[in-house]
């Protein structure tokens, strides 16, 4: 979801964005109005994360799957060891592209035995030492599980893919080495994603990634140095307007706990619905359930359709339903489902 206001300030500017005559789509990245909208978005990120002055801001193109790639390219060597977490499908996927870039890819902690019911435990940092960095994913998105706390990782640079959840959570940004987030779940449509990387880390070792990728090249060129992402950028500038105006990210965490609080409570509270991942692992944004039957979800999918409640079919890969609580998902959405799962239930349970 994009929130309401936001696609129709654009649908408003559509054909002339600030007077020029021209849509947003139509005008030079290269043109001081463009250049101010984007200094602008970045400036407002750094206002919403408390972003410290020795990160840098990326918006690039190539989505989280491209940051698979982009982070062992840019921060080891060939030969380098590198830690992974893998917490789920989104983790693996990380974890496979990384195995294609560096000799070491170790896996420090899995919960892939039990069917990923919980995050798995990260041990003490002495178990992965000499990696380059530790990556994890803070929310997996299928799976439906949320890191409530990130890894201690020492001395070991900490990665974050927050593809799903950035913005929905007050973080601490030094804790971090590097955050990325393809922007099509809290922050903007597809096309954009940002990536938030310590200063310090760029150039440890020889980048090896092409020039789209590689983070010190882009940095110089303010995330230009081929023609941006510029519609994405204009509409994420502006959710992040909308962020601000809305109590910023506070606000979106405490909107984020009432939202998935209010819906694990009808799962757990019925015999109907259910939802498997342990309590203290349930992701605030995305809320995976099942209901009895098969033949009973594909109903449940039609009649709530037939009401306006959209989108709740799980992943393609492993089925059930979902719910996505994203920042743009009013209270008011949550209720209506809520409202249509005891109805559902009572007809059909
Ligand atoms: N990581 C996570 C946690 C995701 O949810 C997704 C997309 N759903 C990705 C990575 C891949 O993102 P993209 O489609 O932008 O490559």
């Amino acid at each position: 979801m994009l929130p309401s206001a936001v696609l129709e300030e654009a649908q408003e500017e559509l054909l002339d964005f600030r007077g020029s005559g021209m849509s947003v789509m139509e005008i030079s990245h290269r043109s001081a109005l463009y250049q101010e909208l984007a200094h602008d978005a970045e400036s407002r990120l750094r206002r919403l994360l408390l972003i410290p002055d020795d990160y840098r801001v990326l918006f690039l193109q190539g989505g989280a799957t491209g940051q698979f790639a982009a982070i062992p390219l840019n921060l080891a060597a060939a030969e380098s060891t590198v830690a992974y977490v893998d917490s789920g499908i989104w983790a693996m996927k990380a974890i496979d592209e990384a195995k294609r870039f560096v000799s070491t890819v170790h896996v420090v902690a899995s919960s892939r035995r039990e069917g990923y019911l919980s995050v798995p435990q990260v041990p003490a940092e002495g178990a992965f030492r000499d990696a380059r960095y530790l990556h994890y994913t803070a929310n997996e998105t299928i799976g439906g599980l949320e890191f409530q706390v990130p890894p201690e990782t020492g001395a070991v640079p900490l990665i974050a893919d927050m593809s799903s959840n950035l913005l929905t959570r007050v973080l601490d940004i030094p804790r971090y080495g590097l955050i990325y987030a393809g922007a099509q779940k809290n922050l903007g449509p597809a096309g954009v994603t940002v990536v938030i990387v310590r200063e310090a880390l760029l150039g440890e070792v020889p980048s090896r990634a092409p020039a789209i990728l590689d983070y010190v090249r882009q940095s110089l060129e303010g995330s230009m140095l081929n023609t941006p992402a510029t519609y994405p950028w204009y509409l994420l500038g502006k959710v992040l307007l909308w962020l601000e105006s809305r109590g910023g990210v506070p606000e979106m965490e405490r909107e984020s706990l009432r939202k998935s609080d209010l819906l694990y409570s009808a799962i757990d509270g019925s015999g109907f619905y259910a939802n498997s991942i342990r309590p203290d692992s349930r992701s605030r944004i995305n809320v995976p359930f099942t209901l009895p039957t098969p033949a009973l979800e594909r109903r449940f999918l039609d009649e709530a359709a037939a009401q306006g409640l959209r989108n709740l079919e799980g992943h393609r890969s492993v089925g059930g339903l979902r719910a996505s609580l994203y920042n743009a998902m009013p209270f008011e959405g949550v209720t209506a489902l809520v409202r249509f799962m005891a109805d559902f239930e009572a007809r059909h349970g």
